[in-house]
């Protein structure tokens, strides 16, 4: 099924397909596949995108529009879409990121096996060619070891007003730049005392083409190579000669990225020229990274929001982390719609958060069963009970699964002597246009009976403790008599003896400022953003399962939490309510 919205890189797909620009691509032989994928044979792929994250730390809502992209084009087109770890930065990689990496991109329901091949790769299997390649580059003259302390290379950089200055080592020869050069991969030099540089441009518009570095020294243990290197190559050196090296025909990053794609396209060339790598080559395309109101999506302060104590863990139904929003409740199918919904371009702005929530409305809408749930509750005692109903007895009542799918069938609950109801659904003295229980007003318990509200009992500080009503006869939902007595309202209610008791986690916003991130993060917290309450629900909820989603009555959309409930210890967490309770 074709995504709703069009958008500028299906264009450019449309326009590559039409001119066969990627139809003759063979193999280069990716390092670490070769078994799928044997040099010089025909890519049967139409096109092939990749999703690249960096294991540093737990992905979240920005990469979920990212993984969407790259996924459904490849879907859309017949081609092929691989799940990269860009792990070229030694420190601060982890197995346990790669691991909920590929978990996350797993529940959002892509598979990177198309065609029973896996296309799960490591940028770090790569270091071989990629240091092959610096080393072909030194030959051509095209790059030079540069041992300016990193203060002098900033200042030599220049800036948007001025050119840049030429360092002392950009002329030495290949010769002395190799040797230099091997020193370095061999531990000859500290951390910081010479980089590996492009020799471009210093006097480049564009400062990412002025002599950018490709290679430092760090003494450091990487998760996947050890201590086999001690040079590391750069962000913007590697992550081309990965998309090459697997054949991928549309690099789509965000628009932070646009500066570096002239150097994106040198370094291929070259490397092409030098017969490293074979055309048609891969091409890089930007779009506007996502930016959610109210929530930060930069992997470091989330980080830190994890480190500071201020959430539970990466986990927590408040963070926007995919293992975040899955704990909270959302959906995969509502996170795509919100991802179709958002769009791709190439002007960024804020998406208001509402769409989250909209999206997540109108995916569990027809999905959720309904039940009726009490989580502010007080007690409301029916005094004619025994005279009318009989003593020790209990009514059958029913109700629909979903209300708008009859085939799903009817939750059953039975009414008795007393009922929890919401404490807001009593009032001794209320406002006009108060339409629930006051002394002397009618209702009907919804799908039970109607009742006559009588009085109440409060304690000291003039709290409700018990709300009384007398029960009037022959009116139950569903029978002849139902319609006998007007009624001011209709409000949900769970039995006293039949309730089942659990622990509820109203979730509100992490933050409490629409553009979160810009100050401490501290400070922009929302000091309310979760709330714990024992609820009394509807005792269709027994026996629910982790992760099984409800629409609460009148309350919004709940899921018993994956981690925590139990049956013999329910804990529900709210999704969202039933309308958007969040004035801009
Ligand atoms: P962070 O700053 O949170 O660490 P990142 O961009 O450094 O994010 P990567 O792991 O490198 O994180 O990202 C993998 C892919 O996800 C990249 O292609 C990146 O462009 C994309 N991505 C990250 N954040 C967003 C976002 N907010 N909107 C869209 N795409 C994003
Ligand atoms: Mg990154
Ligand atoms: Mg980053």
């Amino acid at each position: 099924s074709k995504p709703s919205a069009s958008n500028f890189l299906r264009s450019v797909i449309e326009r590559d397909l039409e001119a066969g620009t990627y139809a003759s691509r063979r193999f280069a032989g990716t390092p670490g596949d070769a078994a799928h994928q044997a040099a010089g044979q025909p890519d049967p792929a139409k096109i092939r995108t990749r999703f690249p994250p960096e294991p540093n730390g737990y992905l979240h809502i920005g990469h979920a529009k990212s993984i969407w992209l790259n996924f459904s084009l490849a879907q859309e087109y017949g081609g092929v879409c691989h799940l990269r770890f860009d792990d070229t930065n030694p420190e601060k990689e982890e197995q346990e990121y790669v691991d909920g990496i590929a978990e996350a991109v797993h529940w959002l329901g892509w598979r990177w096996d198309a065609g029973g091949v896996e296309h799960r790769y490591y940028a770090s299997n790569y270091f071989e060619f990629m240091y092959r390649a610096a080393e072909a580059l030194i030959g051509a003259g095209l790059a030079y070891v540069d041992e300016q302390t990193p203060e002098q290379m900033r200042a030599n950089r220049g800036d948007f007003s001025k050119p840049g200055t030429d360092s002392p080592f950009r002329h030495r020869s290949a010769e002395e730049n190799l040797a230099r050069f091997r020193e370095m991969r061999d531990g000859k030099h500290p951390d910081g005392a010479m980089v590996l540089r492009a020799k471009i441009d210093m006097a480049s518009p564009n400062i990412n083409l002025r002599d950018p570095a490709l290679y430092r020294i760090k003494h450091a243990e990487h998760h996947n190579t050890g201590s086999t290197w001690c040079i590391y190559p750069m962000y913007t050196y590697a992550h081309p000669i990965e998309d090459a090296l697997e054949n991928i025909t549309h690099s789509i990053c965000t628009l932070e990225f646009e500066d570096q794609r002239p150097f994106y396209d040198w370094l291929l060339e070259r490397l092409a020229g030098l017969g490293l790598l074979a055309q048609p080559l891969p091409k890089q395309y930007e779009f506007a990274r996502l930016n959610l109101t109210y929530v930060v999506t930069s992997k470091r302060k989330l980080r830190q929001l994890v480190e500071d104590g201020h959430v539970t863990g990466w986990d927590d139904p408040r963070m926007p982390t995919l293992v975040g929003l899955r704990r909270r409740g959302y959906t995969p199918e509502a996170l795509k719609l919100f991802c179709e919904r958002s769009g791709v371009s190439k002007a960024g702005g804020w998406i208001d958060y509402s769409n989250l929530d909209i999206a997540l409305r109108d995916d569990l809408d027809p999905k959720a069963a309904r039940a009726m749930a009490v989580l502010d509750p007080v007690k409301l005692v029916l005094t004619n009970w025994d005279e009318v109903i009989g003593s020790g007895q209990t009514v059958a009542c029913d109700a629909p699964v979903h209300p708008a799918q009859p085939e799903r069938g009817r939750r059953t609950f039975t009414l008795g002597p007393s009922v929890w109801i919401e404490r807001e659904d009593f009032m001794a003295t209320p406002p006009k246009g108060y339409h629930r229980l006051t002394p002397g007003a009618v209702v009907r318990l919804k799908y039970g009976y109607v009742v006559r509200c009588t009085g109440h009992t409060a304690d000291a500080d003039g709290n409700v403790t018990e709300v009384q009503a007398e029960l009037i006869p022959d009116t139950k939902s569903g029978t002849p008599g139902a319609d006998s007595v007007k009624t001011k309202g209709v409000i949900s209610w769970v039995g006293t003896h039949d309730a089942l008791q659990a622990e509820v986690r109203l979730y509100d916003r992490l933050f409490a400022v629409p553009q979160p991130g810009e100050g401490t993060l501290a400070d922009e917290l929302n000091p309310n953003s979760k709330r714990v309450v024992t609820a009394y629900l509807e005792p269709s909820l027994r026996g629910a399962s982790p992760d099984a989603r409800f629409q609460f009555e009148r309350h919004g959309y709940f899921v018993a939490d994956r981690v925590d409930h139990r049956d013999d210890a329910p804990v529900f967490n709210k999704i969202t309510g039933l309308k958007e309770a969040w004035a801009k």
